[in-house]
């Protein structure tokens, strides 16, 4: 826009006679034949960039333009000759298609990007040698050295990304599946998955985004001084990557848009309304009420074995208890606040640190969902193996850096631990295949 375009869509709020009727999509004419900017249009580059710097990013200033009436994209709905406004209720929702079908491909593009990262930091790791194989002996220098992707600590930074990487994948994919069902329902009229699928979607823009900038930033640092380098690959594709928690909206504000339908449907789903999708188990919800039952016992589980922590049933019930409670007590916490006298701003407010974790643990919950769903239809047994273990891994290394968020007794704790170290040394046996598998051309790193 900056520099390039002669014509650019406005979302904007439109206005007749004081009247806000919400966004609407314009288009506006920003150059004249000549290339110069229109009166009134004032069109710029925002300059240099953290990242992403290939991408021109622009700005855009206008000063009492007019644009023909007809220009606003009136398939849906119009502003007629007189002034008068008509909107077609069977596609009035049908501006979100755009915003959702681009966050469905932010998260499947936070996995792939990941992917490359870890495509990088896996392959050099397994020819990078440090650390001699006998640090006891008399002569260590005479020893061979280890490859570092031996060390349990560098394969527990790159599985885990990797995990991520695939967990994305497999989520972006279901999402995409999922915006494709909508957006045939929203032509129909039928508007139903809207509220469900633009909560989710937001979720999970930030969630996947912010992990996914984070995950390459540690399979940078696993590369030590060539990840500095920019002939690493890793290193630039951290810094582009980075915008993305940003550009298409801020974590923070998705989060709470996401936690915002979380808490409606909890108090939906006490005053008798079922809730559908993803968000279902939030109909137990009414049966967990303040002094009656205590959350907790939701996040006891009867499991003392190794192979109790590898059956995804058991994580998936895990995960899911997890969203169900916090989100419940949160929403408690939000509606004695009220209660007490405080507004509804300042209370929201007040639990918006719980309300933005409410959203992430429903997304962790929905991604592990969509990883096992993949994985139940995957038919080649020696593939499918592989990819239950990174499941597991996805889904132990999120409870043991969340283990505040779990009733877990302390021999559970270890088993969660020893579970990890396990599937760390299967993970390392086909680490290769498994980031080749995703076909990247050198040429694209
Ligand atoms: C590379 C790039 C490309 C972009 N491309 C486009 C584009 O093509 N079209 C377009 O329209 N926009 C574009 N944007 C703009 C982008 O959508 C916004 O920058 C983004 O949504 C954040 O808004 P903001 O910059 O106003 O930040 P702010 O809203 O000012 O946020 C700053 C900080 O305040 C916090 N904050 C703000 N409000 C609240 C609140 N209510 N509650 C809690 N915390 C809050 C945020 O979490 C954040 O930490 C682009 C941005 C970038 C970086």
């Amino acid at each position: 826009m900056g520099k390039t375009s002669t014509h650019c869509l406005v979302y904007a709020n439109l206005i007749i006679e004081g009247r806000e009727y919400g966004f609407h999509v314009f288009m506006v004419q920003l150059r004249d034949e000549n290339h110069r900017p229109l009166p009134g249009v004032e069109p710029g580059e925002v300059g240099p960039k953290y990242g992403d710097n290939g991408t021109e990013t622009g700005f855009l200033r206008l000063f009492n333009v007019h644009i023909p009436r007809n220009w606003m994209l009136m398939k849906n709905q119009q502003v007629l000759e007189d002034g008068s406004y008509v909107k077609e209720d069977k596609n009035s929702k049908a501006q979100y298609g755009t915003m959702l079908s681009i966050r469905a491909g932010l998260v499947m593009g936070a996995g792939y990007r990941l992917a490359q990262g870890v495509t990088i930091a896996v392959r050099y790791s397994c020819v990078r040698h440090q650390g001699f194989t006998n640090t006891q002996g008399e002569s260590n220098r005479a020893n061979p050295e280890h490859p570092i992707i031996h060390y349990q600590n560098q394969q527990y930074r790159l599985f885990k990304q990797l995990s991520l990487a695939y967990a994305f994948v497999f989520t972006g994919k279901s999402i995409s599946d999922k915006f494709q069902k909508t957006m045939g329902d929203l032509a129909t009229g039928d508007t139903s998955d809207l509220p469900e699928m633009h909560a989710t979607s937001a979720g999970l823009k930030a969630l996947c985004t912010f992990e996914g900038a984070s995950g390459l930033e540690e399979c940078r640092k696993c590369c030590g001084g060539h990840g500095v380098l920019l002939a690493s690959g890793v290193s630039q594709m951290t810094l582009d990557y980075t915008t993305y928690c940003t550009a298409e909206g801020d974590r923070i504000i998705l989060e709470l848009q996401s936690a915002r339908y979380l808490i409606k449907m909890i108090t939906e789903a006490r005053s008798g309304a079922t809730v559908h999708g993803m968000a279902d188990y939030l109909n137990e919800a009414g049966k967990i009420k303040i002094g009656e039952v205590d959350p907790s016992v939701y996040l006891q589980y009867r499991a003392d074995t190794d192979e109790d922590f590898k059956d995804l049933k058991l994580l998936s019930s895990l995960f899911r208890n997890r969203a169900l409670v916090f989100c419940v007590e949160t929403a408690d916490r939000l509606n004695s606040l009220i209660k007490d006298g405080l507004s509804y701003d300042d209370a929201w407010n007040s639990c918006a640190v719980d309300l933005v974790k409410c959203s992430r643990v429903h997304c962790y919950y929905v991604i592990l969902q969509n990883f096992v769903s993949q994985i139940n239809a995957i038919e080649d047994m020696k593939v499918k193996r592989i990819l239950i273990c990174l499941c597991q891994l996805y889904a132990l290394i999120n409870i043991m850096e969340d283990l505040g968020s779990f009733e877990l007794t302390h021999k559970q704790k270890g088993l969660v631990r020893s579970v990890i170290n396990q599937l760390l040394k299967e993970v390392r046996v086909d680490c290769v295949p498994l980031v080749d598998a995703f076909e990247f051309p050198v040429s694209t790193f």
